[in-house]
């Protein structure tokens, strides 16, 4: 049975999506069968993945309406070897349809107890929002990943998201906890940056992953070439903490 991660944070910006993609294809460099969702409507992680959201003819969005059927959704990144489930634009309306269904807030658990077989690991790529579509990734993952960037106003919406995660745990999803905090996009001479990274730290100890990712321009030029960073150039700095966070996630579920 997959493991379901949400990479959720409803700060706008924070390397969600980079972290999705990266290590959807750092797992898969592992040998490890990876479903990448991208539940958000501006479909980077799509893109990312190498997969053209122009020209979907089956997106998340059919899937969690139940117009359409998830594996003729699921496409395969050719690049980054692990599947993709995409969105584009569509899915922006999504959230008022959704409104009207039964069970509104299950629809992507539902949808994806068909595949839970044929992966390890199922990765969604939350929007930057407390929305009805990142609470479709909550109540069906297993747990969170958090991505941050540690800078000042980071540690303020922290709270909201935990919030939130508590009460998905407490009445809709008993399995949801938050796997870890990600630092991302770190910038080691920024005084500050070490602050807020040694602050994260001591507030919540072991649930803040050892490795942590890097500033690093390489991963910002992969997307437009539809290619997952780690492996665009693997040799990059970003790429090697990005597949060194692949495995430190391996261990860390091993003992989970
Ligand atoms: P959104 O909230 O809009 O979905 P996001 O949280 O998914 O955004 P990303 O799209 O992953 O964030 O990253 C935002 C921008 O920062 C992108 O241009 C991305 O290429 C860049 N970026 C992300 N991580 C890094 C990094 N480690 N080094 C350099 N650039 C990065
Ligand atoms: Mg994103």
């Amino acid at each position: 049975m997959a493991k379901i991660f949400c990479i959720a944070n409803q700060k706008g910006g924070v390397g969600k999506t980079t972290t999705a993609v990266n290590l959807a294809a750092a797992l898969a460099k592992l040998g490890q069968r990876v479903l990448l969702v991208d539940l958000d409507p501006q479909g980077n992680a799509t893109m990312g993945s190498g997969v053209n959201k122009s020209d979907l003819e089956v997106s998340v969005y059919q899937v969690l309406l139940g117009m359409g059927d998830l594996r003729s959704a699921i496409h395969s990144s050719e690049t980054g070897h692990y599947d993709v489930l995409p969105s584009n634009r569509d899915l922006a309306g999504a959230e008022v349809e959704m409104v009207e269904l039964d069970q509104r807030e299950l629809r992507l658990k539902l949808a994806l107890a068909s595949v839970q077989d044929q992966y390890d690991f199922v990765l969604i790529d939350c929007p930057p929002a407390l929305s009805m579509l990142t609470l479709n990734g909550l109540c069906a993952a297993h747990g969170v990943i958090i991505p941050m960037q540690c800078e000042y106003y980071a540690l303020e919406g922290l709270s909201d998201l935990v919030n939130t995660i508590k009460i998905v745990h407490a009445k809709m999803n008993p399995d949801l906890k938050v796997i870890g905090l990600l630092r991302v996009m770190f910038d080691p001479r920024m005084m500050l940056s070490q602050q807020v990274s040694s602050q994260l730290e001591k507030h919540f100890g072991d649930k803040v992953f050892k490795t942590i990712i890097p500033r690093n321009v390489r991963l910002a030029e992969a997307p437009s070439y539809g290619i997952p960073g780690v492996i665009f150039d693997s040799a990059a700095k970003g790429a090697q903490a990005y597949t060194a966070f692949g495995k430190e996630l391996l261990d860390r579920i091993a003992v989970l």
